[in-house]
Parts: structure tokens; C-alpha cells; sequence
């Protein structure tokens, strides 16, 4: 049975990456009546290849994002709306969250999902926000097989932790390639790293770096008037929230939202999940294509439940 979407719906959810399609797909099967909204800036959008993911390992991010568009669109149930969430209203305890979207639309929904994403700040010298994705790589666990036996270096540029830049340095060192160079860029390198720096083999060039180029395989860093050759550079943005997030008031630590077991957010009508939202009890949030998928699943399943328990009159 399939009727037409009403601006009023059972579940509204912002963002169609891997975790927001994930929940779409388990909300739609359950019959109940979604808005997806997306703006088509998912993550991962700058690599070709996405890795780690069970099935499609090496295939584009952009193939899981087709495929799951296709599998949600297929539940009449759900709306896909290519659109950007402005604003969201979150008032009484017992009146739906209000959504306004950037084409004029606006949704009223009984529960609201978060499926934002964060968004990275990459470094704003000149040559790496470009190769960011391609060449300039964020994760050795995503990209690090992809350069086994390539120069490396590490680009230090305002690290939240500052011994975070040294240890991936040294992560490299000892897992694929014995030629790593940690480009301090500057930055004093903590005392509690250089011996392991040292011990493990990796170089250090202190000058500040003042432009990257080349590509991926084959790109320089310019440090003084010297013009350095490394097969890829490893950079770690620092996280930040997406615009849609920040109006919302929710309990939050650094760029996430935090959640609890059922991805229930400090505000009980409204969920997250996905790189957007951390659990209460993880102490390191680990941002991949399979957790978000995981993640999202999770999020439509308890969604769903609060949403019977509320119909069925179960308290
Ligand atoms: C360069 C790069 C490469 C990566 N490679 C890998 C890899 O190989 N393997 C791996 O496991 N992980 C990889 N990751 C991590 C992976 O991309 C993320 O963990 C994953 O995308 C998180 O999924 P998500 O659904 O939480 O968010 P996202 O995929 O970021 O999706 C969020 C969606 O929300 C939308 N959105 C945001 N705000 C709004 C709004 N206001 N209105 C409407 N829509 C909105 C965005 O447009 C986007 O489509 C990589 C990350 C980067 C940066």
C-alpha cells in the first residue's frame, strides 16, 4: 500500500551518506514515512577509491552512494529531497521538530536523525586542500596499503594533539615504508616522541612549507628554496560540525553530537549517527564507512522502536 508523502512525516533525517541512506533504507522497509534530505557533499567526496568496506573494497565511494540512493529510492515511503537543511526548530517536548530547506520546502517530523557528517579543515597552505583525497591522505588505515613502499612524509599544521602528526610518522615507519619524513613545519617536536622518532627511522625537516604541488605518486613540498619529492603526504584535518548542527542544543564534545546506545541524543525526540555523533562511553570516535553504515542501522531500528512504543501506546 503507498500513498503520497505529506510535509508531515514519521522521521526527517539530514544527510545521505553512508550512515543517513543506511537508516533511510531500515526506516523505508519498515513502512514508515521519511524525509531524506542532502546536500551531496558526503566526506569521502574527494577519493576515488574508499577502502576497508566489506564487498566494494577499492571501488568509488561514489558507486555505495549510488547504489543506496537507488535501494531507498525504491520505498515510495521515502523522499528523497536534494536539498540543504537552513533551519530546524526544535520547541515542546510534544510537538514535531520543523525543518526548513534551502529550495522553500519545510517538513514537520516526529523524530529527527542527524546524519550531517563533519566537515574537514584542511590545511590552508597552498597545493594541499587541492590533493586532499589524491595524494594528500588523512588515514593510514584508508589509504596506507594504496602507498606500501612510497616515500611518505607527515604534514604538521596545527595538530589538536601535538604528538599526533610524530606517531602517525612513526605508524607509517613500521607498516609501509621505511622512508618517512615528519614535516614539522615549524612546530616544536614534542620531547616524549623524538626518541621514537628517531629510533624508528623517521627524518625530520623542521622548515616551515610553503606550498605543495605535483601528483599523487609524484608530489613536491616547497620548504625555503628547496623542492622536496614524496610519493604522498599524510595530513590529519582537524575535525569541525557541519552548519545544520550548530542551532541545534545538544550535548556536544568538539565537532560531535553525543549519543547514547540508541543514537538518542541529549534531546529524546532527536538522533544522530555517523562521523556527526559520538557515543557517551567511546573514548576515541572512529570515523569509517562501516561504522556510519552501522551506526545508521542502529539509528533506524531505535527510531523505529521509540516511534511503536509511542503508537502502540506502550509508554
Ligand atoms: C578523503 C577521505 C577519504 C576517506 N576514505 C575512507 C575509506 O577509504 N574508508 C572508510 O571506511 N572511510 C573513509 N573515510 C571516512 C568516511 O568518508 C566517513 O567515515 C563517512 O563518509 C561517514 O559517513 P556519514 O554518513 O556519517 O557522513 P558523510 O558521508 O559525510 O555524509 C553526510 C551527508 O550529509 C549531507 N549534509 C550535511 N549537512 C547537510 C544539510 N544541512 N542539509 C542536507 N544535507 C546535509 C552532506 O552533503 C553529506 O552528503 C574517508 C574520509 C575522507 C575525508
Amino acid at each position: 500500500m503507498s500513498s503520497p508523502i505529506p510535509d508531515a512525516v514519521e522521521v526527517a533525517v539530514i544527510g545521505a551518506g553512508p550512515a543517513g541512506l543506511t537508516a533511510a533504507l531500515v526506516l523505508g522497509r519498515q513502512k514508515r514515512t521519511v524525509v531524506l534530505v542532502d546536500s551531496s557533499q558526503p566526506r569521502n567526496a574527494p577519493a576515488t577509491e574508499m577502502h576497508m568496506y566489506l564487498g566494494l573494497d577499492g571501488r568509488s565511494p561514489k558507486d555505495l552512494r549510488r547504489t543506496g540512493m537507488e535501494e531507498v529510492a525504491g520505498h515510495p515511503n521515502v523522499e528523497i529531497v536534494h536539498s540543504t537543511v537552513t533551519g530546524i526548530e526544535v520547541t515542546g517536548p510534544d510537538t514535531p521538530v520543523s525543518l526548513a530547506t534551502s529550495d522553500g520546502r519545510s517538513f514537520l517530523a516526529e523524530r529527527l536523525l542527524v546524519t550531517a557528517g563533519v566537515r574537514d579543515d584542511v590545511s590552508g597552505i597552498p597545493g594541499v586542500v587541492e590533493r586532499f583525497g589524491q595524494g594528500v591522505y588523512h588515514c593510514p588505515f584508508c589509504h596506507g596499503h594504496e602507498v606500501d613502499g612510497r616515500r611518505l612524509a607527515v604534514l604538521t599544521d596545527a595538530p589538536e594533539n601535538p604528538a599526533q602528526p610524530g606517531l602517525q610518522a612513526v605508524y607509517l615507519a613500521t607498516h609501509f615504508s621505511r622512508d618517512v619524513t615528519l614535516l614539522t613545519n615549524g612546530h616544536p617536536v614534542p620531547d616524549e616522541i623524538r626518541e621514537t622518532l628517531a629510533r624508528n627511522g623517521v627524518g625530520l625537516e623542521h622548515r616551515p612549507v610553503t606550498e605543495l604541488g605535483g601528483t599523487d605518486g609524484a608530489l613536491t613540498v616547497s620548504v625555503g628554496d628547496e623542492e622536496l619529492t614524496f610519493g604522498a603526504v599524510f595530513h590529519t584535518p582537524r575535525e569541525q560540525p557541519r552548519d545544520s548542527v550548530l542551532g541545534l542544543d545538544l550535548e556536544t564534545e568538539g565537532a560531535h553530537i553525543l549519543v547514547d546506545w540508541q543514537q538518542r541524543t541529549s534531546d529524546p525526540r532527536v538522533f544522530a549517527a555517523g562521523d556527526c555523533a559520538r557515543r557517551r562511553d567511546d573514548p576515541v570516535p572512529l570515523a569509517f564507512v562501516a561504522r556510519a553504515v552501522a551506526a545508521g542501522q542502529a539509528a533506524g531500528l531505535w527510531i523505529d522502536q521509540d516511534l511503536f512504543r509511542a503508537q502502540a501506546g506502550l509508554g
